[in-house]
């Protein structure tokens, strides 16, 4: 035994659009215990549906600092005006226990996680083509046109950190994606079970 009783820790980044959070679902589908999923605080509102502890820890701006200066934080970013983090304990906890453990969350949290934990697999989700992205977005039908322009910009420069990722999984449909991040883990679980 040794490094192979902790579990492994993924980051999951990609674009606004490039369906992160649909393929997390599916993977989750297939199979709930494949890991446990990193609930992050967040200091921006609820949206409806979402619920609070399953989706996001929901707190105040207050809170959030609060906890950034107790270090309860592992990273945290501030994006389009509200705090995102990812609590601490159950990270350690989880991948202590053995057990695999996923975060969803910014390219910005992934490169801290990477300097912080440098053993953690970063995975980086992308779109087909910025086509295929304006036509999700626009698909989506929730955002103005200027919206989407301001969003496909941010997903460009975004799109560029692929570089410090350590696998690409093009996401051309979901059921793909879902396999090719299917064999990253169990490239990843050989990999630490034999070291
Ligand atoms: P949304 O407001 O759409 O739920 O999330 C906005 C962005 O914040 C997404 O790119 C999401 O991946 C990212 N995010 C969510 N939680 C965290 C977190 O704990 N840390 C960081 N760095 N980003 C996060």
């Amino acid at each position: 035994m040794g490094s192979d009783s902790r579990g492994i820790l993924y980051v999951l980044s990609g674009p606004s659009g490039s369906g992160k959070g649909t393929v997390i679902r599916h993977m989750l589908q297939q199979d709930a215990d494949r890991f446990a999923f990193s609930v992050s605080a967040t200091t921006r509102s609820p949206r409806p549906g979402e619920i609070d502890g399953k989706d996001y820890f929901f707190i105040t701006r207050q809170d959030f600092e609060n906890k950034i200066a107790s270090g309860e934080m592992l990273e945290y970013v501030e994006y389009c005006g509200n705090y995102y983090g990812t609590p601490r304990a159950p990270v350690e906890e989880t991948l202590r226990q053995g057990r695999d453990m996923l975060l969803e969350i910014e390219v910005t949290g992934g490169k801290n996680v990477k300097r912080l934990l440098p053993e953690a697999v970063l995975i980086f989700i992308a779109p087909p083509s910025i086509k295929e992205l304006r036509e999700r977005l626009t698909g989506r039908g929730t955002e103005d046109s200027a919206t989407i322009e301001r969003r496909l910009e941010v997903a460009r420069s975004e799109l560029g950190e692929y570089v410090n990722y350590d696998y690409l999984a093009l996401n051309d449909t979901v059921e793909q994606c879902v396999g090719r991040i299917g064999a990253i883990m169990q490239a990843e679980k050989t990999a630490t079970t034999r070291m």
